[in-house]
């Protein structure tokens, strides 16, 4: 191990449970990618630390090769070794930590889901930060994400600061409030934090649940920088009804709480250069997509007939979160206007996913929709790049990506007003947004009306204005969601936190 540099621009640490695309459950492997690879390019040094899951894609990590160097942790009242490897993910330069732990705590054969989580991730935390101190790494920024690594910002004040590792300013980032990863009060104690200090209203106490810990409580309340990921979701979790409790703590914190929109990775996200599509195309030569679209429906035995009847595209997890009664009825509310529709999805949630899978026989031989009940990337760009419209009607969304991904790909995005979907889809209707950052359709009300009624305003767009619609795709497709403007938000945020930190130790 080599301690940091003399380098110009900041040094900035992410420790986190997942980064795309070696370790990936969802948009939060995405960030950590996208916003590590942006912030690069713009000259800061950005490392990773990981947990060493043995389910990840190996076969995207370049040079992985083990340290010759051992990081002995705490946890539980005793010091365990940890084994720590180094590699190449996206061109970034990423640790990853394999505790040599009876309870192999990485070695499950999936990311989360565990009866221990908190107790893996806790330790994973504790033993993410060892290895800062140890490598005599001084970062800038260590940045934190969900609650997994949460602890990383009490464990840095109360247990590292004093141990020397305390060059930092800790940024932390929440990409959903519903997952906050609470605890009996006593659980915390493994890691080194104390708990009469911590499980204290004003600290890491719940604000429901007195006897259990709040893990993203303690990150709100312990970090220089508090982030999710669009500005309307971060005043929608300061309301009683979007804060799953936090909202009391997110505002008495308000100060260094914002919301910045997450980007999309447009080198993986490209229409003419995807290379998991049969046809590429551009903004400026359509005739690509229109070939996917007839592909994709050769591909899943749905009608050719008319080709200029629309496509509507769905791609989710199927959770209660995504609107799944209303995904249902588009699929119905489509047919009926004469449409297509096909779903990509799956769910952890048995029910939900045997009711899918009782939709998805019942239109089996449909010539118009189609469900598929799994994960599939290279279906999911045959989607995107096939559909004439996407639709969203999320019950909350802290961002989403799959409105970006669809307008990049020219298909327009049908959404529910909620989250990020409310700061990147603006309403083709709507006179009090100018013309050129009208979108989409939105809708308001999470119910079946307010589906009918984006639908069919888009529907009739589609069949009555097809000039225009085309030029709405055209303008879509060419709208920048890369992470440039959310990243230099985030540099920002970072040097804004520093120049203060040294301020402060100049004066004293
Ligand atoms: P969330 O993180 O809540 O799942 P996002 O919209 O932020 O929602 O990100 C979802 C990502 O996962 C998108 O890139 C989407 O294309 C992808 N995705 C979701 N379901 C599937 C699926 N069944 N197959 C392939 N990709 C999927």
């Amino acid at each position: 191990l080599v301690s940091s540099r003399t380098w110009a621009g900041l040094h900035v640490i992410h420790i986190a449970a997942e980064m795309a695309p070696v370790a990936k459950v969802g948009g939060l492997g995405d960030v950590v990618s996208g916003l590590s690879k942006a912030l690069q390019k713009k000259g800061h040094l950005v490392e990773i630390v990981l947990p060493k899951y043995d389910c990840m894609q190996y076969d995207r990590i370049g040079d992985l090769k083990v340290l010759d160097v051992v990081v002995q942790s705490y946890f539980d009242g005793q010091l365990f070794s940890n084994k720590v490897w180094v590699g190449t993910v996206e061109g970034l330069p990423v640790y990853f930590i394999e505790p040599l732990h009876p309870a192999k705590l990485f070695w499950r054969g999936q990311f989360y889901g565990e009866h221990d989580d908190f107790k893996r991730f806790s330790f994973f935390s504790r033993a993410a930060l060892q290895l800062l101190l140890q490598a005599g790494k001084k970062p800038d920024i260590i940045h934190c994400h969900d609650w997994q690594t949460a602890f990383v910002a009490p464990l840095y004040w109360d247990i590292f600061a004093p141990k020397g590792l305390n060059s930092a300013r800790i940024c932390f980032t929440c990409h959903n409030f519903e997952y906050q990863g609470t605890s009996p009060a006593s659980e915390l104690s493994s890691c080194g934090l104390d708990v009469h200090q911590l499980n204290r209203p004003d600290r890491m106490q719940d604000n429901v649940a007195r006897d259990r810990i709040n893990p993203v409580k303690g990150a709100v309340v312990f970090s220089n920088i508090v982030t999710t990921v669009s500005p309307t979701y971060a005043q929608e979790v300061r309301t009683a009804e979007g804060g799953r409790g936090l909202h009391v703590t997110l505002n008495s914190h308000s100060k260094k709480f914002v919301g910045i929109l997450n980007g999309i990775d447009t080198d993986s996200w490209n229409p003419s250069t995807d290379t998991f599509l049969r046809y590429q195309y551009t903004a400026d030569d359509l005739r690509g997509k229109a070939e996917n679209k007839d592909a994709i429906r050769k591909q899943l035995k749905l009608s050719s007939a008319d080709a200029t009847r629309p496509l509507v595209g769905c791609i989710t997890r199927l959770v209660p979160q995504k609107g799944v009664h209303l995904i249902r009825h588009a699929i119905y509310r489509t047919m009926e206007l004469g449409g297509q529709f096909v779903l990509l999805g799956s769910s952890p949630v048995p029910h939900i996913q045997r009711e899918f899978e009782g939709i998805a026989n019942h239109f089996e031989n449909s010539p118009h929709v189609r469900l598929i009940l799994k994960y599939d990337e290279s279906l999911s760009h045959s989607i995107f790049a096939a559909s004439d419209m996407f639709i969203i009607p999320s019950i909350f969304e802290p961002c989403g990506l799959t409105q970006m991904i669809a307008m990049r790909y020219g298909s327009v995005p049908i959404v529910r007003k909620t989250g990020g979907l409310n700061d990147s889809v603006f309403d083709i209707d709507d006179d009090t947004i100018p013309i050129q950052f009208q979108n989409g359709f939105t809708f308001l009300n999470p119910d079946e009306q307010g589906v009918n009624n984006a639908l069919e305003r888009a529907f009739n767009h589609y069949t009555k204005n097809t000039e225009s619609w085309q030029q709405l795709v055209q303008r879509n497709m060419k709208i920048d969601f890369s992470w440039d403007s959310s990243a230099a938000q985030y540099e920002e945020l970072y040097e804004k936190s520093v120049a203060r930190a040294r301020a402060a130790a100049s004066r004293s």
